[in-house]
């Protein structure tokens, strides 16, 4: 495939790509827009020039504050917008090449969140990282609990403190223990960590009562994005037993601004990890489910170069989306468009693909150093986490660009 669009070789954003997101000029009407290169497709401009007059969709979903409605077109119909407009962006004829104000500089929009997400979902789907969080604070005898490689854990997280990429969080206050068998205090926290994720937008609604087997998961899944779920660790210890994940995630999550779809993704499907004992049989899968995404961590503190602290993969998953997805409507949970289910922290078996600073500097006891000098424990006031995620085969190149928040004093 060759597109007349000048694309640098790294780009994230190559033909094969053309991700959607939301995006606004300085006028600040919110629209939907393609990344290609270092531009914006303006899929509402492209629209008016005509290249989808003979695709029959409601056009107003293209001038809307989030994807939602876009997506609720059905893949169907969305399917189409995207090919035809990597075919237009192919063909030199293109009448987008004579309209050169359909493209906008990425660099002088404003970005928003992508989906209004009706309800977020937490899994906990990284056997490393389910292995490292057992040792740390069970027993590294018998790390995973009994459940562990029967279902996909997960728990549902806060929609309303999903923000973008972009807009930063102050550091959480509230109840930590400072030492065994002690009261609680009340304090800012000291340990706020990222968590290396990645999201995954539901793209299908589905009637109560209904379920999603692993087979027709790919149909309900709109596309990926880079998922920063903010983590307050010592907060998380006190409050976590007996009902999980509370206060200590539920002040922020970051959302790269655009959304990956499934089909972009399909060269990069890889077998996963060999699931052993065998899973009940609305969880067994045919085919390669995993997808091969490099991943990485970088931390800059304010005024520094970054640091990569971790490098990572989201091929290590032990459980995969489609199972995610079984699993979840297996009781007849229903799904609505714009739903988003994060994957859980994605750490690889080497210490330096960690995907929080938790393992990385091993609850505090390991601390990372940085380039500039100085290291990490946990995320100090003013840096900033930056996640990059891409994958990379024959020559063809499909990324997410980044996740990117500072870390900013408490309130
Ligand atoms: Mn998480």
């Amino acid at each position: 495939m060759h597109t007349w669009i000048k694309i640098d070789k790294h780009s994230d954003f190559s033909i094969y790509n053309l991700p959607f997101g939301i995006f606004s000029e300085t006028d600040n009407v919110k629209r939907v827009g393609v990344a290609i290169g270092n531009e914006i497709l303006d899929v509402y401009a492209a629209f008016e020039v005509g290249i989808f007059k003979d695709l029959n969709f409601d056009v107003s979903v293209l001038e809307s504050d989030y994807l939602n409605d876009f997506i609720a077109l059905g893949k169907s119909t969305t399917v189409k917008i995207r090919t035809r407009i990597q075919s237009e962006l192919c063909n030199t004829n293109s009448i987008l090449k004579t309209h050169p104000s359909v493209f906008i500089k990425q660099n002088i929009v404003q970005m928003h969140l992508p989906v209004k997400v009706g309800d977020y979902t937490d899994f906990y789907s990284s056997i490393e990282h389910a292995t490292n969080i057992g040792t740390m604070f069970r027993d590294p005898d018998n790390a995973l609990l009994p459940n562990w490689k029967h279902l996909p854990v997960g728990y549902h997280g806060r929609a309303s403190s999903i923000i973008v990429s972009g807009e930063n969080v102050h550091r959480p206050k509230g109840q930590v223990v400072l030492a065994p068998n002690t009261a609680p205090v009340f304090q800012a926290s000291t340990r706020v960590d990222f968590e290396l994720e990645m999201g995954f937008i539901i793209g299908r609604s589905t009637k109560l009562g209904y379920s999603v087997s692993t087979d027709a998961a790919d149909d309900y899944i709109f596309g990926k994005v880079l998922f920063n779920d903010w983590s307050a660790r010592d907060i998380q210890k006190w409050e976590y037993v007996p009902l999980g994940p509370f206060l200590a995630k539920s002040f922020a999550s970051s959302m790269s601004p655009w959304v990956v779809t499934l089909e972009a993704l399909e060269p990069f499907k890889t077998v996963g990890p060999a699931q052993e004992p065998s899973v009940l049989p609305y969880l067994n899968f045919e085919g390669s489910k995993n997808y091969d995404i490099n991943l990485e961590v970088a931390i800059q503190p304010k005024n520094c170069t970054e640091t990569v602290v971790s490098n990572s993969n989201f091929k290590y998953m032990y459980w995969n989306m489609n199972q995610q997805l079984a699993h979840h409507t297996i009781n007849g949970c229903n799904l609505n468009v714009g739903d988003l289910m994060a994957s859980g922290t994605i750490s690889g078996k080497s210490s330096d693909s960690y995907g929080s600073m938790l393992e990385l500097s091993w609850a505090g006891s390991k601390p990372v150093e940085l380039t500039e000098g100085g290291t990490r424990k946990f995320i100090q006031d003013n840096d900033t986490v930056i996640m990059r995620g891409h994958c990379q085969k024959d020559g063809i190149r499909v990324g997410f660009g980044d996740v990117k928040s500072t870390l900013l004093k408490t309130i």
